[in-house]
């Protein structure tokens, strides 16, 4: 009976969700949908295939929370999302035996390690007959459809914008559905709870849990009240680290409950209504939506990106031994400059540091304390709730000066001026540094003009093996 059902292509559609936790606008749930058979719907943890990097920590907490929130979503409409863990290329294609599916749905990932792995089991599965279809859901610009006149990747962002919005538009978001068919067979599933991607010895969430409500439903609730609230200010005082002035949907965004179409309409919609500086915050907006597909672009042709330098010639960069102290006290928010402590402790309170302080706290490890960015990357890595496979390294790197588009070496973050500049009132350290001011508050552990000094004599190295 199931031989038969597979060999008349009558058998279930597997849905495989991965960084895409959502039910609305998701090309392969959609696409499933209009094939009209039963759905099975499938998440595997996977912490074994080759090169697939272990999730961080802050990361597994929004993982746990936000795949309860999918089993919820999923349920009420009769479908229960199945467990699992371990490599992937074997449970999926067991999954698609067990179940005799005829056919099995994801949206693409763009990670080196990722493709392979698709890859691989597109081909075992189409081996054993059953077809394996994959969509976008989670870039607006696929990596390799957008290139320079030349046919190569773009390097620099903001031409690599401009051909992004002259290529054909996003299209539009695909509706939630409303019904599914839920295929009636009995599949293991794992508990999740056994999975312990949440802290317990010692439960370090409790900032995380105040701060974030991971889940589909409430990235739309953010963007909502973004939308409203903050967009026709977003221009102003997305700089303002005090300011409540931003989305906050990047780790939504890393996870896929909510897809870049979706915001990308609903703020092409909100912003017919705005004119002057309003109108300005929504096309900035919009463009820092664009770096995170070009931080896309550049990972998909530099899959090494989290451990290579992009630009070849900084493999000379002298960076200094590592002085475990000076690591720890940056980590822990301990430097003796505010603005970077008060940074550091935001990130580790609540798994998230604003934009501008993560340019200054990523220039303070990397050029002041000459720390490898590498170093850096790796704690954003384990502590933020938003950790991206492109994001994360590629800013590193752009900060660090080894990294596409990365600013002029020489602009190194003061960052006693920047704290002057965007924390006039001094809001956001005293929120974040308490003691600050008083004499329980470190001394600097360098000097800044010292250390600028020896960042910009290391430089000389990366220049003269150019
Ligand atoms: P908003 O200002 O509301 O922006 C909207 C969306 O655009 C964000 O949610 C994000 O998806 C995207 N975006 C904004 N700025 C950038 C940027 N510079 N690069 C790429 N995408 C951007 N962002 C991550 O999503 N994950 C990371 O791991 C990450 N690591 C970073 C590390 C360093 C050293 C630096 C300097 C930046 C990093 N960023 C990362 C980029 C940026 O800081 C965050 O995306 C932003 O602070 C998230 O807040 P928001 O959602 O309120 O952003």
């Amino acid at each position: 009976m199931l031989e038969a059902d597979r060999a008349t292509g009558t058998g279930p559609s597997v849905v495989w969700f991965r960084d895409d936790l959502r039910l609305a606008d998701h090309p392969a749930l959609h696409e499933a949908l209009v094939r009209g058979a039963p759905i099975v719907a499938v998440f595997v943890l996977d912490e074994e295939s080759p090169g697939v990097r272990p999730l961080g920590g802050a990361s597994r907490w929004w993982l746990h929370n936000s795949l309860r929130a999918l089993t919820s979503s999923l349920a009420d409409l009769g479908v229960p999302l199945v467990l699992r863990r371990g490599p992937a290329e074997a449970i999926i294609t067991e999954v698609a035996a067990a179940t005799a599916a005829s056919a099995v749905y994801w949206n693409r990932r763009y990670g080196g390690a990722e493709r392979d792995l698709d890859t691989r089991i597109k081909a075992e599965l189409r081996n054993t007959g059953v077809a394996a279809h994959s969509f976008a859901g989670s870039l607006l610009f696929e990596p390799w459809t957008i290139q320079t006149g030349q046919g190569k990747p773009y390097s620099v962002f903001t031409p690599f914008w401009r051909a992004c919005l002259a290529a054909p538009l996003p299209r539009d978001p695909y509706p939630a559905p409303t019904g599914l068919d839920a295929w009636p067979g009995d599949l293991p599933s794992d508990d999740l709870q056994a999975w312990t991607l949440e802290p317990t010895r010692p439960d370090w969430a409790e900032g995380l849990r105040a701060t974030w409500r991971p889940g589909e439903a409430s990235a739309h609730t953010r963007l909502a009240e973004f939308l409203q609230d903050r967009l026709p200010r977003y221009a102003d005082d997305r700089d303002l680290p005090a300011e409540d002035a931003t989305s906050g949907l990047s780790p939504h965004l890393r996870w896929g409950e909510i897809s870049p179409y979706q915001v990308w309409h609903a703020t092409r919609r909100a912003s017919e209504s705005l004119t002057g500086s309003a109108a300005k915050g929504a096309v900035r907006f919009l463009t820092e939506l664009g770096w995170r597909e070009f931080s896309y672009h550049v990972l998909f042709h530099a899959p090494n990106l989290a451990s290579h330098n992009w630009k070849p010639d900084f493999d000379a960069f002298p960076w200094q031994p590592l002085d475990e102290q000076a690591l720890h006290a940056w980590q822990q928010g301990r430097t003796g400059f505010a603005l970077v402590d008060a940074g550091m402790r935001e990130l580790w309170r609540t798994g998230t540091m604003h934009n501008r302080v993560r340019m200054v706290t990523a220039s303070f490890l990397t050029k002041n304390l000459l720390i490898d960015w590498r170093e850096g990357e790796r704690w954003f890595w384990d502590t933020l709730v938003d950790a991206d496979p492109a994001s994360n390294p590629a800013s590193w790197q752009w900060v660090a000066g080894s990294g596409a588009d990365a600013a002029p070496y020489f602009r190194i973050f003061n960052p006693e001026l920047q704290f002057a500049k965007f924390d006039p009132h001094q809001s956001y350290v005293r929120a974040n540094v308490p003691e600050w001011g008083t004499d329980a508050y470190p001394t600097p552990i360098v000097d800044l003009g010292e250390t600028r000094r020896a960042a910009l004599a290391a430089y000389e190295t990366v220049k003269a093996a150019k």
